[in-house]
């Protein structure tokens, strides 16, 4: 077992926890889902699953994290990034760089 597997398991019950900010949740799944690029990338909906929310509320709580620089501004629902990990390769759909 990994020793990381408490902090992940940590940051796993932190997404899941329904009373921190969705934009808080969002960048917390990024930190525990993204690649050695700094890359997180998610599935169809899989956002909107794991907020228990709509896609307008995933959008909105994307753009905060965005605003809030804690993941890259290249960031999508489809792709959350780590900030400063934009040209880190990935086939996923992103925003142009800012
Ligand atoms: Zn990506």
């Amino acid at each position: 077992m990994s020793t990381l597997a408490p902090v992940v398991r940590h940051l796993e019950q932190q997404v899941a926890n329904n009373q921190l900010a969705a934009w808080v949740r969002i960048w917390v799944w990024c930190q525990a889902n993204a690649d050695d690029h700094g890359h997180a990338r998610a599935y169809t909906g899989e956002l909107r699953r794991l907020l228990d929310t709509n896609a307008r509320e995933v959008s909105r709580a994307i753009r905060l994290a965005r605003e809030r620089g804690v993941i890259d501004p290249c960031s999508t629902a489809a792709c959350l990034v780590l900030p400063g990990h934009a040209i880190a390769p990935c086939d996923a759909h992103h925003r142009g760089a800012a």
